[in-house]
């Protein structure tokens, strides 16, 4: 059986922006911090990162790498992980064109797949949380991750604003 998947929650890696950082690199970072995927799960994807809690990640190259499997519960955000998946951009606030282009895709993809709304999730919804939202952009998180307006993004036609653009 899939898992219902409502809201898509946009995270960065909170490393130097433009810095080449892998799917590895997070799995070590969250293996420290105690995130576990189950064993079957590994065995069907990415058997070698036994920890991260992401399921995609978008490198500085604008290349999309798998985590976590769309039906394992992501580690990703308290409390929330049960109906989303987790994106993580690297970096912090700066995004080379390569990833905002990946991200576009990305969301655009996964909100056709499971039919979310591509719209700013709102926290208020009394049927929960649908659409997309930044980690904290959710009540209650007191984040600044990613470092950019995930509903601006999409309220600008999923355009990043150019002081978000990592140039070179
Ligand atoms: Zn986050």
């Amino acid at each position: 059986m899939p898992r219902d998947i409502t809201f898509l929650v946009i995270h960065c890696s909170a490393t130097p922006n433009g810095r080449w950082t892998t799917s590895a690199d997070i799995n070590l970072w969250h293996h420290d911090r105690g995130f576990r995927r189950k064993a079957e799960a590994r065995v069907g994807l990415n058997p070698k990162l036994d920890a991260i809690g992401y399921h995609q990640v978008i490198y500085t190259n604008g290349t999309v790498a798998t985590g976590r499997g769309p039906n394992e519960v992501g580690a990703h955000v308290a409390g929330n992980n049960t109906g989303s998946l987790g994106i993580c951009m690297v970096g912090t606030d700066r995004f080379h064109a390569e990833q905002w282009d990946a991200l576009r895709r990305l969301v655009w993809q996964l909100c056709a797949q499971y039919r979310i709304p591509q719209a700013p999730a709102d926290p208020k919804d009394p049927r929960g949380l649908r659409g997309v939202i930044g980690h904290g952009e959710i009540p209650g998180v007191a984040k600044s991750c990613p470092g950019f307006s995930v509903r601006e993004w999409l309220l600008a036609g999923m355009n990043p604003n150019p002081q978000h653009i990592l140039q070179g």
